[in-house]
């Protein structure tokens, strides 16, 4: 292995909350931590607008200057920042070895992969054109700037209901539109959106088209799947829930996946089943999904890096 190629003590895979966050305790650790930003550096949240949620913004703050702050705060420490997608990865053995984009070989003694996951979205252009002015994927992080207004949920899984009864404590009506004629979210989720008096579902339903103004969601037309009737509904919020994706493609085979291709993870831990391979944020957590928890995780995983670190030498 030539000098260039010597091994990094600390790659991190992913530029959304949790890697920028295990970059800054990695890198204050003196792991010179080395991060791959992907395709979309900061992650999720460079698409999203107002960021309420985050500790420590009392006056909020928009995700792109968030995700910045944060870059800032991990370059602060030392952190090499590049711009640049793995490919390939081989945890088959020590160091492990990745690839990137263009075809750089690189050698690390602990990954953390940070890689978040993907939105599934309905693929509609009016869809694309309302992003961030009516159209969210997320009721938590968004479902606060539409009070007292009408809104809709696209879905029927457990996210869609989780979603639709949040918004319905804070919205005046929330629609939950199901493209058949029952849910697939757990019997309690169910339960608790049939029994909330301000959602209506409509069955058996499809959006064809979100309405706006040009600037903002002013309502959307519905199809029935059944008899082909067209309706248009006014709402002021489209949310679209129906999943995620883990980016994880990379890893497949190289570290343990769960049924819908999350990372596996050690309870209590970013452990994954390869020793020296930690996961953090979205990439192994499809129940909490917040830019806060991520950050948590991507913590951790630093310092499980650190530690595993220290008693391997
Ligand atoms: P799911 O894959 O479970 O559900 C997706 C829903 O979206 C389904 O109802 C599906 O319809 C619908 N859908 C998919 N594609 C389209 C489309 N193009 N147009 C319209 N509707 C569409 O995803 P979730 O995010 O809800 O949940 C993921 C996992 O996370 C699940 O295991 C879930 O149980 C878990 N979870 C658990 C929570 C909890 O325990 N509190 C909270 C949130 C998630 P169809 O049914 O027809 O396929």
């Amino acid at each position: 292995m030539s000098a260039e190629n010597k091994p990094l003590e600390c790659l991190i895979i992913g530029s959304g909350p949790a890697g920028y966050t295990a970059a800054i305790y990695a890198a204050r650790a003196d792991l010179k931590p080395v991060v791959y930003t992907g395709l979309q550096m900061g992650g999720q949240l460079t698409t999203t607008t107002e960021v309420d949620n985050f500790p420590g913004y009392p006056k909020g703050i928009t995700g792109p200057e968030m995700m910045e702050d944060l870059k800032n705060q991990a370059e602060r420490f030392g952190s090499d920042i590049r711009f640049g997608i793995i490919d390939n990865v081989d945890f088959s053995k020590k160091p492990f070895k990745v690839v990137t984009d263009d075809r750089k070989e690189i050698f690390a003694e602990t990954v953390i992969i940070a890689t978040g996951a993907t939105a599934k979205w309905l693929g509609l252009e009016s869809e694309k054109r309302y992003n961030g002015n009516g159209v969210s994927a997320c009721a938590t992080c968004d479902g606060f700037f539409f009070r007292g207004q009408d809104v809709a949920v696209v879905g029927g899984g457990d996210t869609a209901c989780e979603e639709a009864s949040y918004l319905a404590k804070m919205c005046k009506k929330v629609y939950l539109i199901v493209r058949r004629d029952e849910l697939r979210a757990s019997k309690a989720m169910q339960h608790r959106v049939l029994n909330a008096p301000n959602i209506e579902i409509l069955w058996n339903s499809s959006t064809k088209e979100i309405v706006g103004d040009g600037k903002v969601v002013t309502g959307a037309m519905i199809g029935n799947n059944k008899t082909g009737g067209l309706r248009q509904i006014d709402i002021q919020g489209f949310f679209v829930a129906i999943g995620h994706q883990p980016n994880t493609e990379i890893f497949k085979g190289q570290v343990e996946l769960d049924e819908q291709g999350y990372i596996k993870t050690i309870p209590g831990s970013t452990r994954t089943n390869i020793e020296g391979v930690f996961a953090a944020g979205d990439v192994q957590d499809h129940v909490y999904r917040q830019a806060v928890t991520a950050a948590g995780t991507g913590c951790m995983a630093a310092i499980e890096a650190e530690r595993w670190l220290a008693i391997r030498e």
